[in-house]
């Protein structure tokens, strides 16, 4: 698989280059050069999960890994469920919340780190990331107990919730978390400064593992066909698929989907009050403002850094802008569709419940639509609780990293103190 730099087309570099820089020059994305459809697409949706998602993760790829590679790592990062709900007529919930940390997450999170830790060969690496919630859960869970590999996650502190924090302050191991005196923008700025240091980046053998990385997006693509494959055949070139969007990744994994032949009719990519997406379509004016709060704030993205990868599908026509949807839904709707579904016998956090709202909005009368439910309702249990008027369960991955001990430092926001504390710790 051959990718360039979106910014920066004479930056070329193969699938295993893109997985282990993340990042090209200038800031720039790495997209594939080209995007085969697929030849067999309806014997593949007869395929079970695993053994499908390797023979598309081997298509996308190419040459530079094995099909034993590749099924390898799918089996070792897909172990675990998905499901498709149908909560009306022909409307479906695809739920991605299933995995070890209860986000749809868990699927890039997983295959990425299979592909570094293949990738890496038993040199010592560690991956610093940044975390403002879901991200670094997944990431901590996937590379737990990996050999020769050290996470590194920093967190704002007092900015996440209770649950998302537990879920990888309490692993420990190979896992090292610190609470960082200051916003999750701070952390970010650390995490880049770690990267422009040579020393440490040598030492330590540091990589990244952010939400741009192509591993994640590819991943990402097989539970399209799995959603699809669940529905009756006559519905599926009927389908309309509705993605709750933040750094617009997942709805970007969708369109490669569409790109390579899975028979979709229609996408919609749905922002909370961050909507600089949906003026963009508006006004062709990319023009992000301030960050808002939202109570789905794993959307709460003004400068959605996968965008350039989805507007270059739709301005080379791969996927028409006609049948691409992008609506805002505001905090108030949010909870109004949250009751609205409940009513309907279906309990939605707050991601959902936008999925969902921006479906209905323009689903055609005789469309099959199906909508995202990226995180369990229990990882947004306060909003989930105060707006239903319910009182959740904790699903018992929850339930036991809540019970245990948060193993986090403190840390100053100076990158000086975090480069000591790194040196000492692992270098
Ligand atoms: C990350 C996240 C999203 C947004 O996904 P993108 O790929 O960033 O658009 C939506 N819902 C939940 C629960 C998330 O964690």
């Amino acid at each position: 698989m051959l990718l360039h730099n979106l910014k920066d087309s004479s930056e070329q570099v193969s699938f295993v280059q893109a997985v282990k820089t993340g990042l090209g020059r200038n800031q720039g994305v790495f997209f594939p050069d080209s995007l085969a459809p697929l030849t067999n697409v309806d014997e593949l949706l007869e395929m079970d999960f695993v053994t499908r998602s390797s023979h598309i993760l081997k298509h996308l790829i190419g040459d530079e890994l094995t099909a034993e590679q590749v099924s390898g790592l799918v089996e070792r990062a897909f172990n675990f469920d998905l499901e498709l709900v149908e909560v009306e007529k022909n409307i479906y919930c695809l739920e991605l919340f299933h995995g070890p940390t209860l986000a749809f997450k868990d699927f890039g999170g997983r295959f990425m780190a299979e592909c570094l830790a293949e990738f890496s060969q038993g040199n010592k690496t560690t991956i610093l990331t940044a975390t403002s919630g879901d991200t670094g859960a997944a990431v901590a869970h996937a590379f737990y107990k990996k050999d020769n590999i050290d996470v590194v996650i920093l967190y704002p502190k007092g900015k996440i919730s209770l649950a998302q924090q537990k879920l990888f302050t309490t692993l420990g191991e190979n896992i090292h978390c610190y609470a960082v005196d200051g916003s999750f923008d701070d952390c970010q700025a650390m995490v880049k400064a770690a990267f422009l240091d040579d020393e440490i980046k040598q030492r330590l053998g540091l990589n990244s593992a952010n939400s741009i990385n192509i591993s994640r997006l590819l991943a990402q693509v097989c539970y399209y066909f799995e959603a699809l494959a669940r529905l009756p055949q006559a519905q599926r070139a009927k389908a309309h698929i509705s993605v709750p969007s933040g750094n617009f990744g997942n709805v970007c994994a969708a369109m490669i989907g569409a790109v390579i032949g899975l028979p979709v009719a229609k996408l919609s990519a749905t922002t909370n009050q961050n909507d600089t997406v949906p003026r963009f379509l508006a006004s062709k004016d990319w023009s992000p403002t301030d960050t808002k709060e939202s109570l789905s704030n794993a959307m709460d993205v003004s400068r959605p850094n996968n965008w350039p990868r989805v507007q270059h599908m739709l301005d080379n026509n791969w996927f028409s802008y006609e049948n691409f949807y992008s609506n805002a839904v505001d905090e108030a709707k949010t909870e109004e569709v949250m009751l609205q579904l409940y009513n309907k016998g279906y309990l939605a956090e707050p991601h959902t419940a936008i999925a969902y709202e921006g479906l209905t909005r323009d689903l055609a009368t005789d469309g099959v639509g199906v909508f995202l439910a990226t995180a369990h309702p229990a990882k947004f249990k306060e909003s989930v609780e105060r707006i239903l008027d319910v009182e959740l369960a904790m699903p018992k991955p929850l339930a036991d990293a809540l019970a245990k001990t948060c193993l986090a430092e403190d840390l100053a926001n100076d990158y000086h103190v975090l480069r000591e504390a790194l040196l000492v710790k692992l270098a």
